[in-house]
């Protein structure tokens, strides 16, 4: 079969040692004998995997020691859910920075719970994130909620905000592990890790000890930091496959250097697709402002800002002939997008910006 380049937003493309790992792994786990699929969770090999990815989370992120490292059900929305039934009983309200389609669900998600501040003024064209000195934060809000980096639309924080004491809890679910992060700035980090971090089903939640306790009483036992803190992440049945494999996935980042190198790499592989776009006399347009342009996710329309149908389908059949695949816009924003996460190779996003190139030629 021809090399296929898989730019999809995720689940997304995984590393390839990482396969050969799991490969090798998966009928006799850790000289168990038996697949870790039908090793129980309450045993010693689980125990020793459920702390070793813990330990390996800490380790890439400098996680400081009076914060939780939790491996929960449910995925990122589980997390929407569990963000405000574990930290807005406090004063009753949150503050939401929507900058796209993902925080837009999670404040829809928490306002089933509380009061829900938009700290920026709606819209529906996600294109920038407005200063700092624009944001209208509530002093009494129990928590600021941000996403980090918008997996449609393409927005990227280049700043941590200042939330003047009030916890800070970040949906990092599609730029988790691409670069280094001060992980003491921030009350909650959260993400679902079928992007950079493994497989679907499960989130990587990062959460302050001292903002435990304060669950509402509805809140499921399953999404409860506290007990699930308390349970060291084995309240029930844990997604232990996905667990694995993120915990193989962050190892395998580990071993290409870690998050500087995994920045760096990201950095000159977004920039590769930018300048093309730049380049392109308006051919090739990128909607976001250049500050806030993701390096993970990038979605640009072919023929004008709007995008012209008709080019952009041509665009994708040629992608696809040559093996670049899942490269089509999100149904909400339509056009193109590529994503670049820490699997995707330089050579790989190099494939790409050549074939833009030639189509750009070829329309020009
Ligand atoms: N947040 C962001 C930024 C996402 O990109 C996604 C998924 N694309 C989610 C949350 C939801 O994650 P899940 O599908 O795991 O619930």
């Amino acid at each position: 079969m021809p090399k296929v380049y898989n730019f999809g937003a995720g689940p997304a493309k995984m590393p390839e040692e990482v396969y050969e790992i799991i490969r090798n792994e998966f009928t006799n786990f850790e000289g168990s004998g038996i697949s870790l699929l039908e090793t129980s969770h309450r045993s010693s090999t689980y125990l020793k995997l459920n702390k070793e990815v813990q330990d390996v989370v800490r380790r890439l992120l400098n996680v400081p020691q009076n914060y939780k490292i939790l491996f929960l059900a449910g995925g990122g929305q589980g997390q929407f859910a569990a963000v405000p039934l574990n930290l807005i009983s406090r004063t009753g309200t949150a503050d939401y920075v929507v900058t796209g389609a993902w925080s837009a669900k999670a404040a829809k998600e928490a306002k089933k719970y509380g009061k829900v501040n938009l700290v920026i003024p709606p819209t529906d064209r996600y294109v920038n994130i407005p200063d700092q000195s624009q944001w209208n934060l509530d002093p009494n809000a129990s928590y600021v909620h941000i996403c980090t980096n918008e997996t449609i639309h393409g927005v990227e924080y280049d700043f941590i905000p200042d939330t003047k004491g009030v916890p800070l809890v970040a949906d990092m679910s599609s730029n988790f592990m691409s670069k280094k992060v001060d992980v003491s700035k921030f009350g909650v980090i959260y993400g679902g890790a079928q992007k950079n971090i493994g497989t679907s089903g499960v989130a990587l939640v990062i959460v302050r000890e001292d903002l435990l306790n304060q669950t509402l009483p509805i809140c499921p036992s399953i999404l409860d930091w506290t007990i699930n803190a308390k349970n060291d992440s084995i309240l029930n049945t844990p997604p232990m496959f996905a667990i694995y494999i993120m915990g193989r996935v962050l190892q395998w980042i580990e071993r290409q250097g870690g998050l500087d190198v995994m920045a760096e790499l990201a950095t000159k592989k977004s920039s590769l697709i930018y300048n093309i776009i730049e380049e392109s006399n308006g051919f090739y347009c990128a909607p976001v402002a250049k500050n806030v342009r993701s390096k993970m996710n990038i979605p640009f329309r072919i023929g004008s800002i709007e995008g012209n149908d008709a080019l952009e389908k041509e665009f994708l059949k040629g992608a696809e002939a040559l093996g670049l695949i899942q490269l089509k816009g999100h149904r909400d924003v339509g056009g193109i997008r590529a994503s670049t996460y820490n699997a995707v190779t330089l050579e790989e996003v190099q494939a790409l910006a050549n074939y833009m190139k030639d189509f750009y030629k070829k329309h020009s």
